[in-house]
């Protein structure tokens, strides 16, 4: 039972040397960078997820936490720009790549996720389960400065929470968004994840009343709102003409073949891994 859990919440993706590969076990932890956004927003890229680092005059709110093993690191990286301590981590979904670390943070820090992350994280086995847990909105206001974490819908999983650094006019999207351009949208169905939702969630995230111009993506380089928006239209065109393939009858192959070839997807990679279930969601 344990081992089979650990490989479902296994069945990840990372970022490593330009492509996505699946990662059902540790590869070689990557080396940690760290790109300040503004005089109080960082973001710590590498390994993991990215990391935003958000600097108040009574501690740190960051968002998501990467693996375990890159806990020391980002506490390392953190020294390099402040000596405060981490006092609230806001997860943007379940994944071990983005809460391996909540089980250490919990030393100084109170750990927060939506309701389905939450759950998702409980049903596999995940350590470091969040306190605390948020049905549509919730804030944390730190050294008068704050930050807001909403469910705009289902995407990438059914629990991701979209971050808004409010003052640093800046967003954490988790892997909702991935900026890099050939990047293949990882539709984890196991944690409850919508092809069909995907794009529509994006159009709320992008119309919302935030007020933003820099988007950090769950993997990648932080970007502008209008690269969210370009992968939105990508994502869009992508799932069309699969759905076109599927609705004309045509195999699980050619549409394999089809992704290799025009999106760039890995043919062995975890997103063609989810091609079962993303051709079984557009046939209903
Ligand atoms: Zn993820």
């Amino acid at each position: 039972m344990r081992k089979r859990s650990v490989l479902s919440a296994a069945a990840l993706t990372l970022f490593i040397g330009g492509a996505w590969i699946a990662y059902t076990q540790a590869p070689l932890p990557q080396p940690l960078n760290v790109e300040k956004i503004r005089e109080d927003l960082y973001v710590i890229i590498g390994d993991g997820g990215n990391v935003p680092v958000y600097v108040t005059p009574e501690g740190l709110i960051i968002s998501d936490d990467k693996f375990e093993r890159d806990h020391d690191e980002i506490l390392a990286k953190i020294k390099t720009f402040s000596n405060l301590p981490v006092k609230y981590v806001l997860n943007t979904h379940n994944h071990g790549d983005h809460t391996g670390g909540n089980a250490k943070m919990y030393a100084t820090a109170e750990i927060i996720a939506h309701r389905n992350a939450r759950d998702n994280m409980v049903a596999q086995k995940l350590p470091g389960v969040p306190r605390i847990a948020f049905t549509d909105e919730t804030s944390v206001t730190l050294g008068g400065k704050e930050v807001r974490a909403k469910y705009f819908g289902r995407s990438h999983t059914n629990g991701d929470a979209v971050i808004y650094y409010a003052a640093a006019r800046a967003i954490h999207t988790g892997d909702m968004f991935l900026s890099a351009a050939d990047a293949a949208p990882f539709i984890d169905y196991s944690s409850g994840a919508s092809a069909i939702e995907w794009t529509r969630t994006i159009d709320k995230v992008l119309q919302s009343d935030w007020d933003y111009d820099v988007v950090v993506p769950g993997h990648g380089p932080p970007v502008k709102k209008a690269d969210l928006a370009a992968f939105r239209d990508r994502f869009r065109t992508m799932r069309d003409r699969v759905g076109g393939m599927v609705h004309d009858g045509r195999s699980k192959d050619d549409i394999t073949k089809m992704l290799v070839s025009d999106f760039k997807w890995n043919a062995t990679g975890g997103s063609m891994r989810q091609l079962d279930s993303f051709i079984a969601e557009l046939k209903r």
